[in-house]
């Protein structure tokens, strides 16, 4: 059966590659987003709690888990925190597992705005790419980035929309990066708008992985054999010099 799901999971990602040619322009249409909610524990983020907060000099999201103890988020449902299109939607393996991006569209002070979102370390992806959302939306589960980390959901949201997975695409700031959930309580209560707006999710500097092992790390062990072998280099401080963190 997981070997089943594992070769449906393949198939989807191929898919997914021919359906967006990132770096291209793709323009999708869009609902207007009219309010942000959190990613996990319903609109309100309840049961849920920060483990590690938002460092614009080092962590550039925040991690939730559940209230209830470590591991009890573990395959806990992802929501969208708006309403948006899904401009990512991969698993980049290494530090990173799955991975969803979401391009939002909002008015804020009378004028358009772009933001995006990210949910990173998933176990399982519900959406593909260039695929319209609403807020509430059920996109994914909490995950461990393929046995790397314990279970947490990692989530950023970017102003500049150019980031995408690839954290040295832009200058460390809050100019580029929100506090995620800081972000979120401004954006609670929003002026009612309709809509639709199409946006390019075409526009991402993606990866390149030179020089990075493509098979995912998914036991202790695993890592430890390929630090072992790479002079004590772990797959955590190849994702530094690679994405900046
Ligand atoms: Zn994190």
């Amino acid at each position: 059966m997981s070997r089943l799901v594992l070769v449906i999971g393949l198939a989807s990602s191929l898919l997914t590659f021919s359906n967006v040619a990132v770096g291209e322009p793709t323009m999708v249409s869009t609902a207007i987003a009219d309010r942000f909610d959190f990613p996990v524990g319903g609109p309100n983020a309840d049961g849920v709690q920060m483990s590690r907060g938002f460092n614009v000099r080092g962590h550039l999201g925040e991690d939730w888990v559940s209230a209830a103890g470590p591991g009890a988020i573990y395959r806990a449902p992802v929501s969208a925190v708006a309403n948006g299109v899904v401009s990512l939607a991969r698993d980049f393996k290494r530090s990173w597992g799955n991975v969803i991006v979401i391009r939002h569209a909002f008015y804020e002070g009378g004028q358009l705005k772009y933001a995006d979102s990210l949910y990173a370390h998933l176990d399982k992806i519900f959406v593909a790419e260039g695929q319209p959302v609403t807020r509430g939306q059920e996109i994914g589960l909490v995950g461990n980035a393929h046995g790397l980390y314990h279970p947490h959901l990692h989530f950023e949201i970017h102003r500049n929309t150019a980031i995408g997975v690839v954290h040295t695409a832009a200058t460390r700031s809050l100019a580029n990066y929100e506090v995620p959930s800081t972000f979120i309580m401004q954006h609670r209560v929003m002026a009612p708008v309709r809509g639709k707006m199409v946006v390019d999710i075409g526009s991402y500097t993606m990866p390149t992985f030179a020089g990075i092992p493509a098979k995912p790390f998914y036991t202790r062990n695993a890592v430890s054999r390929f630090a072992a072998s790479n002079g004590g280099t772990t797959p955590q401080s190849i994702f530094r010099t690679l994405f900046g963190n």
